[in-house]
């Protein structure tokens, strides 16, 4: 067993681990970061999904929840976290989540997310590079007067190659691995990849006294634990630690994508693949937004099968594609059986028909921008044609009439200053076992309604900041 000896032990370099890790190594703590999965730079990426997938996503990308409709959520594993494999979409925490955080959860938070940002390099998507599938989209929500824009993105240098989801070969999505944790090593925190931690060790006293796995240990009289909001709560219960809601209020912004048929080429692998959003429906909770992939992604997420299937990829050029994301109100929870997360989560009938209002607005975008067919993803709903949405309108959606992913995990390990709503304080430490804190999506309260990385972020660096005053 390998020992080492540290200020904070950080489980994680994801979105919240590495900021955690980086910020406090920068204030002078001596930081040893744990990763289960690899490093993998641009030039190992080779674009390919069937490759990518298995290489950088844990079990391939193919975790699914168990409920109604079962719902795909992939993570990824690797130095990065999912930031590695993610869209880049920047937005920060709406401030009326933040009002309500204040008050519902006692939580006085001050994000700075300009120093993320800064940190990130996020810009906006320039028009060239958005690609004729958000341009479509653009045109028709501009027909009919509907608020959107281009999305702001972590990037330095995009070309538009529309494979984010694969990792970027370009190296141009700033993602936390190139940023953050070359920082954090850079001001001596010691990274190990490879590492999946399975024991969290504990003093008599109850504090915590450092962590253990895939024969290293750490010493530590504070650990960070960022392994995910999947992984977070499932890394407590194994080790009996974490008092009240453990595992409860898991919110995953259910998304899904529709397809329209165009007269003209659109080619929707070329360009950036989430550039452009539609934002009318925000105050219903419901938020249109790009998503696209190579052909082979395509032929995987078509939900259709047969001759549908056969001639929908026959026409996949004149294919446009988009995604509609919803602000959920259904929770799930996350259990420990033997190691292994199980995953819960049964879409609310409100939520279902948030999809179906989601659809019928972009349905009518298509339309205004000149589509001949569009094709949602719901059971019983036929292809829509000649501008009419009466089909989509008429239908009664149900949960499981739904195919569904999901990208956003959270709340799994929620902070609250009431203990009866909050694993962790307010301070993000779990309650009962003292320097023993969370710095990833699980301790977000609620769903967001946006993307959420830039949150999560902010959360991790006022962690470090905090701990770094107090040490
Ligand atoms: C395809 C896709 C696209 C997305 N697009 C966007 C987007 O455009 N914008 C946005 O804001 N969000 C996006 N997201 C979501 C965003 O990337 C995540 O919300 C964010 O990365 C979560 O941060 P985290 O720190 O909670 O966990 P992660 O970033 O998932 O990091 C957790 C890390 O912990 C490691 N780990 C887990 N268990 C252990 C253990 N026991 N020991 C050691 N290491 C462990 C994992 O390997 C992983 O590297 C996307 C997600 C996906 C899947
Ligand atoms: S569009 Fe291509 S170049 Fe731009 S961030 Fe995504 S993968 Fe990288």
């Amino acid at each position: 067993m390998r020992t080492l000896h540290a200020d904070v032990a950080v489980v994680g370099t994801g979105a919240g681990g590495a900021v955690a890790a980086k910020e406090l190594a920068e204030a002078g703590l001596r930081v040893v970061v744990l990763e289960e999965g690899d490093w993998h730079p641009p030039q190992t990426l080779t674009a390919r999904p069937r490759d990518m997938l298995v290489e950088l996503y844990r079990d391939a990308g193919q975790i699914a929840t168990v409920g109604t409709p079962p719902i795909v959520l992939p993570l990824g594993r690797a130095v990065g976290g999912t930031t590695l494999v993610n869209s880049g979409t920047c937005f920060r925490t709406p401030r009326h989540v933040l009002d309500a955080w204040r008050a519902d959860d006692g939580l006085e938070l001050e994000l700075d997310f300009d120093r993320v940002e800064a940190e990130l390099n996020v810009v906006e998507v320039p028009p060239q590079l958005a690609g004729r599938n958000a341009e479509l989209v653009r045109q028709g929500a501009a027909r009919l007067g509907l608020s959107g824009g281009y999305l702001r993105r972590n990037v330095r240098g995009c070309v538009g190659s529309g494979v984010c989801a694969y990792g970027c070969p370009a190296g141009a999505k700033q993602h936390v691995g190139a940023t953050y944790v070359p920082k954090a090593t850079a001001a001596g925190a010691e990274l190990l990849t490879g590492v999946r931690i399975r024991r969290i060790h504990t003093a008599r006293d109850g504090r915590v006294s450092g962590v253990e796995g895939d024969g290293v240990r750490v010493q530590a009289p504070r650990v960070v634990l960022a392994a995910g909001a999947i992984h977070t709560p499932v890394l407590l219960a194994r080790n009996r630690l974490g008092r009240g809601p453990l595992g409860d209020n898991l919110s995953i912004h259910p998304a899904t994508a529709a397809r329209a048929r165009f007269d003209e080429e659109v080619r929707l692998w070329d360009g950036v693949p989430q550039s452009y959003y539609v934002d009318a429906l925000a105050g219903e909770g419901i938020m249109l937004e790009g998503i696209a992939g190579p052909p082979d992604y395509l032929a995987m997420a078509i939900p259709k099968h047969g001759r549908e299937h056969r001639d929908l990829m026959l026409d996949a050029r004149r294919l446009a594609q988009f995604g509609v994301m919803v602000h959920d109100t259904g929770r799930g929870r996350v259990r420990n059986l033997l190691g292994r997360p199980l995953i819960r989560y049964d879409l609310a009938p409100a939520d279902a028909r948030r999809f179906q209002r989601g659809f019928e607005l972009l349905a009518r975008i298509w339309f205004a921008a000149g589509a001949r067919e569009v094709v949602v993803p719901i059971a019983g709903v036929p292809p829509l044609r000649d501008g009419d949405t009466t089909p989509l309108r008429a239908a009664h959606v149900r949960p499981r009439d739904l195919t569904l992913m999901a990208f956003h995990p959270l709340g799994t390990a929620r902070a609250s200053a009431d203990p009866a709503r909050g694993v962790l304080d307010a301070d993000l430490q779990v309650r009962g076992t003292s320097g023993l804190y969370v710095a990833d999506g699980a301790a977000v309260p609620t769903s967001l309604g946006v993307n959420p990385q830039i949150t999560i972020m902010a959360l991790a660096a006022r962690l470090a900041q905090h701990l770094a005053c107090r040490s």
